[in-house]
């Protein structure tokens, strides 16, 4: 009795040794930036010409009949005469209709080019929400320190943004070293194959090789990651997969007056039961292990301690952090039961009940394990589990944090905020960059503008808005990430 006791002691304290030492060693992987002349800017003029690139309708339908080419038109015209200087030193084609695709020609060959993603598409406002918006979402107005509209954030921040980082520096007389593209699609909220994918195509063609590109879908984030009060910048380095999955349940149908024991609409709920009650298992690895790795050390004591002993108290983090909906998305494929379909009348059973369930495919699983985890999960055969055509995209490639274009960036979001802690993460949403990432295995998801808890449902909802003094912010990151990078 005595000796396990002993021997119990012993394993305890090695393992608590082992955890301390990590703990104490696990340093801080926040680059050193030498800090940079801040350029003159005018912020209120830079709020103007991004207002007025809001006021129009560059909206993407699902239905794409709706598409409205004369609000593209404009948009494109109000880009030529807001940006006169960048139009004369670039060379701009058109690609598939409306995709553009800027070439600032480097002065050294041998030097892979950079290309800057964006799309100029918006997604509409939902039909009654008009009313809820604190202003118009479509007149580009600028009241309270906030220019206001659809787009202000996903993505003509970005866009513009980009289009006066290029304009100052043109407009300075600076030459890139590195070719740089500018490439912005126009159907990104629909999938990106019109335009983002065309230009990649392009590209392709030519045998373009990027060093890196730089797209949205990581932000300058304030209160969103817990035990960290200085700003965070997500820089996403890989974004999840996507699989619809269509259940169909059959049954005998007829009259409602003498049902059978099994119905298809019972059948499939208690599929769909089943599998929200099997989920695909947590997991803390490629990106999201990546940002723990980055975050860990810049946290106080007790959560540093569990995020560098993974080893011993992962099962611990990934319940923990996947306890809400958001750090689930991260540590898991997720299940989302989204349409029911079955029955024609109140007092006919229906033959057949059909659901569709949508999971986010973290990296590491794929579309093929997801349908065979539903088939056992629901493990019935009398409903058939199919993937939906045109719904299937694994997961993306990760970056590699350690690859200079990471480091780049991170230095130069650091040149700009010194005081933030840069961390890499895992998109849960798509973007257009998933069509470039045969070009290159770095694809950086990251724009500066600043995001609180509150303005992640302004994306896509009501008053989205940027502040702006943010998005000044967000023109300085592509400034010094063109200093850095290409000039
Ligand atoms: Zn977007």
């Amino acid at each position: 009795m005595k000796k396990t006791l002993v021997a119990l002691l012993i394993v305890v304290l090695a393992l608590a040794t082992v955890a301390l030492e990590r703990t104490f060693t696990f340093r801080s992987r926040q680059p050193q930036a030498a800090p940079v002349a801040v350029e003159p800017l005018d912020t209120a003029a830079l709020a103007q010409r991004l207002a007025g690139a809001l006021r129009f309708k560059t909206i993407s339908y699902q239905d794409s009949s709706q598409f409205d080419a004369r609000e593209f038109d404009g948009f494109q015209r109000y880009l030529r005469t807001t940006f006169p200087r960048l139009h004369a030193a670039l060379k701009l084609e058109r690609v598939n209709g409306y995709g553009l695709l800027y070439e600032w020609m480097g002065s050294e060959a041998n030097l892979a080019p950079i290309v800057l993603l964006a799309h100029q598409d918006v997604v509409p406002v939902e039909p009654g929400t008009e009313s809820r918006w604190t202003e118009p979402p479509f007149e580009g107005r600028i009241t309270g320190g906030y220019v206001w509209g659809r787009g202000a954030l996903d993505d003509k921040g970005s866009l513009v943004g980009t289009l006066e980082a290029v304009e100052h520096l043109v407009t300075a007389g600076a030459k890139p070293r590195r070719t740089v593209y500018l490439a912005f699609g126009y159907d990104e909220e629909v999938g990106g194959r019109r335009g983002a994918a065309r230009i990649a195509d392009l590209l392709a063609s030519r045998n373009v090789q990027p060093e890196f590109v730089l797209d949205e879908g990581g932000a300058l984030t304030t209160g969103l990651v817990a035990g960290i009060s200085a700003p965070v910048a997500l820089v996403g380095i890989a974004e999840k997969g996507y699989v619809t999955v269509a259940l169909t349940a059959q049954a005998e149908g007829g009259h409602s007056s003498m049902p059978p024991d099994e119905t298809a609409v019972g059948l499939l709920a208690a599929g769909i039961t089943r599998l929200e009650h099997h989920q695909m298992p947590r997991a803390i690895r490629g990106p999201t292990a990546a940002m723990f790795d980055y975050l860990g050390p810049e946290m106080s004591f007790g959560p540093r301690l569990v995020l560098a002993n993974r080893w011993l108290l992962g099962g611990i983090l990934a319940r923990r952090f996947g306890a809400t909906p958001q750090g689930n998305a991260m540590v898991r494929t997720t299940t989302a039961p989204t349409v029911l379909q079955a029955g024609i009348k109140e007092n006919v059973l229906p033959s057949s009940a059909r659901a569709l369930v949508n999971f986010r495919i973290l990296p590491g699983d794929s579309v093929t394990g997801v349908v065979e985890h539903v088939r056992h999960a629901v493990h019935d055969a009398r409903i058939s589990v199919e993937p939906l055509p045109g719904t299937m995209t694994n997961a993306s490639a990760v970056t590699s944090v350690d690859a200079e274009p990471f480091q780049l960036l991170a230095r130069t979001i650091r040149q700009v905020v010194p005081e933030a802690v840069v961390s890499p993460w895992l998109v849960v949403g798509g973007t257009d960059s998933r069509h470039y990432a045969r070009l290159t295995p770095n694809v950086l998801r990251f724009v500066g503008a600043a995001m609180g808890k509150e303005d992640l449902r302004r994306v896509h909802g009501t008053d989205e808005r940027v502040g702006v003094r943010a998005y000044a912010v967000v023109v300085r990151v592509y400034l010094q990430l063109l200093k850095n990078a290409a000039l």
